[in-house]
């Protein structure tokens, strides 16, 4: 008898055995789709991960009901893969399939089908066609059809174009029971026809650019890197051409035949990054990333699995789960960023070191690219040797790096001086700038800073009935939002606490600087890009496009504004306010606070002049302020591992962040308490810190635990995990705790 274990879309921690008959032990191959039953009324495509005929014992077997096709969705890289993302992040291989694989290929998958016709085998030559054709004089409406079919499918004349049922019978008019007299005959048979919705026009394309001396230097200094090291960081300043450098690497990698995923952080990015490598590949170039719809997802999957997959993926993080076939080269753009770690659900993977992960198992190279390295990385080139190093230091055309101008907008306030969020500085800076008809960029951080709504009386806020945390006001709907469950409610009329009808939008929202601004600059052209207006893959792309095209004059934004975008006639970038990114109980804030500052003054001067940054904080004698003005990335991390070392976090560190969740918040404490004893038992005090408060401690009325664990960088860390979750084992044989939820965040950011 023949088993197969089975991967299914569920949070569950081992593979399901069925038995499969002898018709499906001949077909079944390891990564093939596979509908199973669980349970007695439900059915799930799984994917086989294992043929064997090992007798599961202690239950009765079910029969799988069948295969979806013979060819497997799921290469066996992709499974190692998956193993590795489950055992390293600590989650289920149905969490990871179920993040994988888009949801089209979970069911029966139905492609757009059309009905078209071809010669059988046996006449697709002009000498067997013959004696056909004239056999047909009898029945000559049958030779009429054969004829136009040799006509549409262009047979004389070599390679045969494909000719649908419905063409042909259209271009002769004639009824279907000809047709099939001559599929009888054994001359035509049908076969389905998938229609693809990607585009496969070929475009107009434009050789590379030609790099620049600097740019053709850490070119070379990078094939040389990939000599010794399989993974290369480029750090490179906003601006010196970068993705460049990247395009000629993947000329080169594509010309050996091989793949090439390029990894953005952030949806938004993919716009700008597509045109610029659709100039030089084409076609040859896939975009791929969660706002997409699923059946162009699953058309890019299995094109991906095809004798013609696309050579190049550009995409967010989701992409390094697609097929790869032949992968020679990664490219992970703007590395440092956090938002490459998926937060919820799981798999908490982090894509930058998932890609590595990939890479390694091809034996392809990765390319780790950036103007403000994450500390890890840094670390990892400069210290443990693990990557090599190359630097680029100057802009495209020698451009300077912008100036940065600090404003002291605490003392600004006092004074009374602030025009809402304005600095008279950076107002004035405005008015020149849009008299000089040059473009803004204005960064305001979100987090923290969400729009809510207080009663102007008594102080009362609108909190979620689910989760502990404020909800966020949406103007345009007049609504107010939960961002942890979703949970809507309108505004109330008047306050429930004390009746007061004077509620106020409080808080610093993007929203409320764009009206500020359409005061002070009734003329601007203003836009406004968060998480709000760009919910659609069109609403970001119009964005970006009326920036460029120079039909919007100011663009306010979050995090997304600071990421890699190139515009050309942007000479001032305001930063609202510094301090709402300094003061976070975390120890990754001051990493990410000159990231994020210094890649916002990016944006600053890309192209002519040199550019100006307006900076606005209250604590303009931080030692952080001085970095970013001074541009000195060095003196920031020097002082971030000096300190992490001594705190002992990563990279000296690896962290798990251990939650536990319940709707009894009794029940959530104690296990928590008991847990966290356990774990200091099994690694010693200093490596457990808990239980701790969660920065939310109720989310979906689930009441959240908290425990840190630390671990050496040296120490085996697979070991660690192995002892963690027997841990968990342990507490589970506690009948109390058995209906807790126990989840893992391993290496947090
Ligand atoms: P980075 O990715 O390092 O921020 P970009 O690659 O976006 O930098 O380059 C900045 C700008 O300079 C872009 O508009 C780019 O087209 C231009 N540029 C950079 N290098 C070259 C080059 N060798 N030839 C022509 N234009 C270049
Ligand atoms: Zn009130
Ligand atoms: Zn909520």
């Amino acid at each position: 008898m023949t088993y197969i274990d089975v991967i299914l879309p569920l949070p569950l921690k081992v593979n399901f055995t069925y038995a499969v008959d002898d018709d499906m032990a001949q077909k079944v191959k390891r990564g093939c789709r596979v509908v199973v039953p669980l349970g007695s009324k439900k059915h799930y495509t799984g994917i086989v991960d294992r043929i064997h005929h090992e007798v599961p014992l202690g239950y009765e077997v079910k029969y799988a009901f069948g295969l979806l096709e013979e060819q497997p969705a799921v290469l066996p890289q992709q499974l190692q893969l998956w193993e590795w993302i489950a055992d390293y992040y600590m989650c289920a291989k149905g969490d990871v399939y179920n993040a994988a694989v888009p949801a089209g290929l979970k069911l029966e998958f139905k492609p757009k089908v059309e009905t078209h016709v071809r010669l059988t085998e046996g006449y697709r030559s002009e000498e067997t066609l013959q004696p056909m054709l004239d056999s047909l004089k009898r029945a000559v409406k049958q030779q009429d059809l054969l004829l136009s079919y040799l006509q549409l499918s262009a047979f004389f004349e070599g390679a045969p174009c494909e000719v649908s049922k419905q063409d042909l019978l259209a271009h002769h008019n004639t009824s279907v029971a000809v047709f099939e007299a001559l599929v009888k005959r054994g001359v035509f048979e049908t076969y389905p026809y998938v229609i693809s919705r990607l585009p496969e026009k070929e475009q107009q394309v434009s050789g590379l650019k030609p790099l620049n001396v600097y740019q053709q230097r850490a070119l070379c200094q990078i094939k040389q890197c990939f000599e010794k090291h399989s993974v290369c960081l480029l750090y490179g300043v906003t601006s010196s051409g970068k993705t460049e450098i990247y395009t000629h690497l993947i000329e080169e990698t594509i010309r050996q035949g091989k793949q090439v995923l390029y990894l953005v952080p952030e949806i938004a990015l993919t716009t700008q990054i597509t045109e610029r490598l659709k100039k030089v590949f084409g076609i040859q170039i896939g975009i791929y990333h969660s706002k997409f719809s699923d059946p162009e997802r699953v058309e890019i999957w299995n094109k991906q699995l095809s004798d013609n997959p696309y050579l190049i993926i550009l995409g967010a993080r989701s992409s390094v789960f697609l097929p790869y076939q032949n992968l020679g080269l990664v490219i992970v753009d703007e590395e440092h960023e956090s938002s490459y770690k998926q937060q919820d659900p799981a798999p908490r993977y982090h894509a930058r070191n998932t890609a590595l992960m990939l890479a390694s198992m091809y034996g392809a190279k990765t390319l780790l690219g950036t103007a403000t390295p994450s500390v890890e990385s840094w670390f990892n080139a400069t210290e443990t040797g693990k990557y090599g190093l190359v630097e680029l230091k100057e802009r495209y055309q020698e451009i300077q790096l912008p100036a940065i101008l600090p404003v002291d907008i605490k003392e600004l306030h006092r004074k009374k001086m602030m025009v809402g969020h304005f600095s008279p500085v950076l107002k004035e800076k405005m008015e020149e700038a849009l008299a000089r008809n040059e473009q803004i960029i204005l960064f305001q951080n979100r987090r923290g800073f969400a729009p809510m709504v207080e009663c102007h009386d008594c102080g009362w806020v609108p909190h979620c009935v689910h989760c502990d945390v404020s909800l966020t006001y949406h103007k345009h709907t007049n609504q107010l939002v939960c961002h942890y469950c979703g949970y809507t409610t309108a505004v109330p009329h008047t306050c429930p606490e004390c009746g007061s009808e004077d509620l106020r939008d409080r808080g610093f929202g993007t929203e409320k600087v764009e009206d500020e601004i359409r005061e002070m600059f009734p003329q601007a052209r203003v836009a406004r890009m968060d998480l709000d207006t760009t919910r659609s893959k069109t609403a970001y792309e119009k964005m970006i496009r009326d920036f460029e095209k120079r039909r919007t004059d100011i663009l306010i934004g979050t995090q997304m504004v600071s990421k890699g975008l190139d515009f050309d006639h942007v000479h001032l970038v305001g930063i609202l306010n510094a301090d709402t990114m300094l003061n976070y109980p975390d120890f990754r804030s001051y990493e990410r606070a000159y990231q994020l500052m210094a890649q916002v003054a990016g944006r600053a001067g890309r192209k002519g002049e040199r550019g100006l940054v307006v900076l606005q904080t209250g604590h303009v004698d931080y030692p952080i302020i001085k970095n970013v003005m001074n541009n000195d990335f060095e003196a920031m991390v020097h002082g971030q591992l000096a300190e992490r070392q001594v705190c002992h976090f990563p990279p000296f560190y690896r962290l798990v962040y251990i939650y536990i969740k319940h709707r009894q918040q009794r029940l959530t404490e104690s296990m928590t308490a008991q847990m966290t004893a356990q774990l200091i038992i099994v690694f010693g005090e200093e490596r457990v810190n808990g239980p701790m408060q969660p920065a939310v401690a109720r989310v979906h009325s689930l009441h959240i635990g908290m425990i840190m664990l630390k671990i050496e960088a040296t120490a085996s860390f697979a070991q660690a995990r192995k002892l963690l979750l027997q841990v968990e084992q342990l507490m589970r044989q506690d009948a109390r705790f058995k209906s807790l939820q126990v989840y893992y965040d391993v290496d947090p950011v």
